[in-house]
């Protein structure tokens, strides 16, 4: 029987065992949990959630819903226990964490054709057919390997936004509302005068940073800036970002700059700091965003921190089958091939597993084009700029216009795509 070996049982990792050993693959499955921790994971089952518990809107109105239903039509074990162990949340399919990294552990052990060994893996051998899935936090050693093989740093990084007790916020010196809907109560905006914001502008420039020992340069991503790093580009670009003014409703003054506040858990005890992602020591950030007077006695409930988000730079190395360019059977799944965010590494886990079988002969060769959401996914690895890859999420932009009418466009590329999809599965299963 053939064998794989599939290193990471995270989202991508534990999507693509489950789908090779349906196919009747010996999967080799090493996870380094619980010997090993990342700073981020901290329960001892698999595929674990490791900050938000959602995967996101379920509506075919946005992209993301579009593929969530593509990964059912190609029957995917991860996804069907996150829906097994869904809690209500509107659109959005939110799950039960713990019942559902217990429900997919219990799929991968189960499982006869899946062999689960706990062990860090720190070396590849070129040899074999092997998919590397050990996520954003890939352990310090392996990432040394895989930069060993492809002769390029992965490492960036993203921040955390603080968190602030509801308590202790001055509500005298802020109002509710949010920019688009004048009536909505979600946000707490706290305004700040052009004074006001000059000298916090100034504050936050020279404010102190949080040294970053492991690696000799910070490399951030794009979409999610420190804000001391936003500031420093120049005096207007949290005014034109994060810190965008708009008027409460019935008042005509406009504050110079807004710092919003979004509620963080239901009870509306925790609010984060929208936009604030941040890498300041933290006596820094308590005296700078104290500065903003609806802040001034703020409480922090978990101080923003920086936190790496290794992935490779795919358009330089991968094929458009996730495989390095310069060796065919060593393929990356999840966040580490540079997709973004927990449905995407999962689409990547299953697409991985497709071609990993199309590679072995065991499945007729077939691609999907970007008129779905997950051809759309793989496109985008292998056509973005190199010289500046960022991860991406789904989202409409990346898959293929339709010639309708506005009002049924999206309805036209759904119906489109999933035509797409279950010609693909007729295929695959043959
Ligand atoms: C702090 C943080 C917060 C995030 N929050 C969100 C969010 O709220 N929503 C969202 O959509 N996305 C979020 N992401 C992005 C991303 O979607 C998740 O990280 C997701 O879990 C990625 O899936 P993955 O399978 O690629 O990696 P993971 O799910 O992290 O799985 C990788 C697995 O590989 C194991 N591993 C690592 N190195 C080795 C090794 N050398 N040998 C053996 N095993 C190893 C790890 O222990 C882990 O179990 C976040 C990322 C980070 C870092």
């Amino acid at each position: 029987m053939e064998e794989v070996i599939v290193i990471g049982a995270g989202l991508a990792g534990s999507e693509c065992a489950l789908s090779l050993a349906k196919h009747g693959i010996k999967v080799k499955l090493y996870e380094m949990k619980p010997q090993k921790m990342s700073p981020a994971h901290h329960n001892t089952n698999f595929c674990e959630l490791v900050c938000s518990n959602t995967f996101k809107n379920t509506s075919l109105d946005f992209a993301t819903g579009l593929l969530k239903e593509e990964l059912m039509v190609l029957d995917s074990e991860v996804l069907k226990s996150a829906k097994a162990c869904a809690v209500s949340a509107g659109d959005a399919l939110a799950v039960d964490r713990l019942k559902f990294s217990e429900d997919v552990t219990n799929k991968l052990k189960n499982n006869k054709n899946i062999e689960i060994i706990n062990k860090e893996v720190t070396k590849i051998d070129l040899t074999k057919p092997t998919i590397i899935a050990t996520g954003p936090l890939t352990s310090d050693s392996l990432a040394k390997e895989i930069e060993k093989i492809t002769g390029e740093q992965l490492y960036f990084y993203d921040a955390l936004a603080p968190i602030v007790d509801y308590e202790s916020v001055d509500i005298s010196k802020a109002f509710l509302g949010d920019r688009f809907n004048p009536d909505s109560k979600d946000y707490i905006n706290c305004p700040l005068t052009k004074e006001e914001y000059t000298n916090f502008w100034q504050e936050l420039t020279k404010a102190e940073r949080v040294k970053l020992k492991d690696f000799e340069q910070e490399k951030n991503f794009e979409g999610c800036l420190p804000v001391e790093v936003m500031a420093k580009r120049d005096f207007d670009v949290l005014r034109c970002g994060p810190m965008k003014p708009f008027k409460q409703k019935d008042k005509n003054e406009m504050p110079f700059a807004i710092l919003q506040l979004r509620k963080e858990n239901e009870l509306g005890t925790m609010y984060n700091m929208v936009g604030f992602q941040t890498n300041l020591t933290y006596p820094e950030q308590k005296r700078v965003f104290s500065l903003v007077p609806a802040l001034k006695n703020v409480k922090f409930l978990r101080y923003g921190a920086m936190h790496r988000n290794s992935f490779i730079n795919a358009p330089k190395f991968l094929t458009s089958t996730f495989s390095l360019k310069n060796h065919p059977n060593i393929f990356i799944a999840g966040q580490l091939s540079g997709v973004e965010g927990y449905v995407e590494s999962v689409a990547s886990g299953l697409l991985c597993s497709i071609f990993m079988l199309q590679y072995m002969g065991i499945m007729q060769k077939n691609r999907l084009s970007i008129n779905t959401a997950l051809g759309a996914l793989c496109n985008y690895l292998v056509s973005a700029s190199e010289h500046n890859f960022q991860p991406m999420h789904i989202n409409w932009g990346l898959i293929a216009p339709i010639d309708a009418p506005k009002s049924v466009k999206k309805q036209e590329m759904v119906k489109r795509a999933l035509t797409e999809i279950k010609e693909f599965k007729k295929v695959w299963i043959s």
